[in-house]
């Protein structure tokens, strides 16, 4: 049987303690298959239903990934719903307590822009949102991405499904060539293989098939 305890995965002891104050100490499935690759800054198409753990499965990389001296934004997940957006946000803050300050924004769509504007002026390490609150903030020139070495589509076939194919395609103009993208979805249509086509390297494939 393979390794699946969070001690397995070369990871610092200050995020492996954190992670055992959260109660995490085996890796859920998709955890297990796509961490390791994750960490090593693969790009990453990984099928999986929701509750499955997904964020902590793109979250610990992208954490232990971040340069915390710098404020410009590092890491961009874009999420379908301003309610999805808030969650990932707080798991992520949750796991990030390994550190001190790391920065996590919300900005999603529904609520008013201007104190969004306001949370981005002394930066922010991660942003956490919805594509068409995130388009209008880059439009505006509030929003700079030339840094975000690491972008995350979470519940990529909602959004799609939502119509944001173009706007994701336009956010992530704005970011470096050179990153990782991270495509997380429950299903696999043609939309998400164009998409990943478009915007990923050598992806590789993992699918934890569901329990139930
Ligand atoms: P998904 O994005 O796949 O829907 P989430 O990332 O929201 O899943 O995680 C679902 C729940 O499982 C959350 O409450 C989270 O705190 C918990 N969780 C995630 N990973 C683990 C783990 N390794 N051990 C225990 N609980 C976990
Ligand atoms: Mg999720």
């Amino acid at each position: 049987m393979t390794d699946t305890s969070f001690s397995s995965l070369n990871l610092p002891t200050s995020m492996l303690s954190n992670l055992s104050d959260l109660g995490y100490n085996e890796m859920t499935p998709i955890q297990a298959q796509s961490l390791p690759f994750a960490l090593e800054g693969k790009d990453l198409i990984a099928k999986a239903k929701t509750g499955s753990g997904k964020t902590a499965a793109f979250a610990i990389g992208l954490l232990l990934n971040l340069n915390q001296r710098d404020f410009g934004t590092q890491a961009l997940v874009l999420c379908p719903t301003r309610e999805l957006s808030t969650q990932v946000a707080k798991e992520i803050r949750r796991l990030a307590r390994f550190k001190n300050n790391i920065k996590v924004v919300t900005l999603s769509g529904g609520q008013p822009v201007g104190p969004q504007i306001g949370s981005l002026e002394h930066g922010a390490h991660i942003i956490v949102g919805t594509p068409g609150r995130i388009q209008d903030l880059i439009r505006k020139g509030k929003l700079h991405l030339e840094r975000c070495t690491t972008v995350v589509l979470d519940e990529a076939d909602r959004m799609l499904d939502m119509g944001f194919y173009e706007q994701i395609e336009g956010i992530i103009d704005y970011t470096p060539k050179k990153r990782q993208t991270l495509l997380f979805s429950a299903t696999y249509p043609e939309g998400i293989q164009k998409l990943s086509a478009d915007l990923q390297t050598d992806p590789i494939e993992v699918t934890v098939e569901s329990l139930h």
